[in-house]
């Protein structure tokens, strides 16, 4: 599936479980979100397509959509960001800066393209 198939659909179960929870069983939202989790897991992975694995510990890095486009009125309302980073390692403090091990970029690719160069989000550390 492609990526906006992959929004969509997440969406979708979202919306079946505000709609219908209260009459769930158990085994039916655990059903539920697994299959919630499993969608959300190929996001991931389409989004972080080609990404190096972290420069720092070795581990898959991860693919999301932070900012989602919002449509309205045919207008869009925020530009997606993408961010690729590494969920294992925390971030750190260099030279009056916060540096996370991620990447971002307003495509996909480009953020994949940001983090395999290896520019990690940093921003300015509050005084
Ligand atoms: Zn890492």
């Amino acid at each position: 599936m492609k990526e906006q198939e992959l929004l969509a659909e997440i969406q979708k179960l979202r919306e079946d479980y505000l709609a219908a929870y209260e009459t769930m069983t158990v085994k039916e939202i655990q059903s539920h979100n697994s299959a919630i989790e499993d969608l959300q897991s190929q996001l991931s992975d389409l989004l972080s397509e080609d990404a190096i694995n972290c420069p720092n510990c070795g581990a898959k890095p991860y693919g999301i959509l932070k900012t989602p486009v919002i449509e309205v009125g045919g207008a869009i309302e925020k530009l997606p960001i993408y961010e690729v980073g590494c969920i294992v390692c925390p971030p750190f403090e260099k030279d009056g800066f916060r540096i996370s091990y991620g990447s971002r970029g307003n495509t996909p690719e480009k953020a994949v393209e940001n983090w395999n160069k290896g520019l990690l989000i940093s921003v300015p550390t509050p005084k």
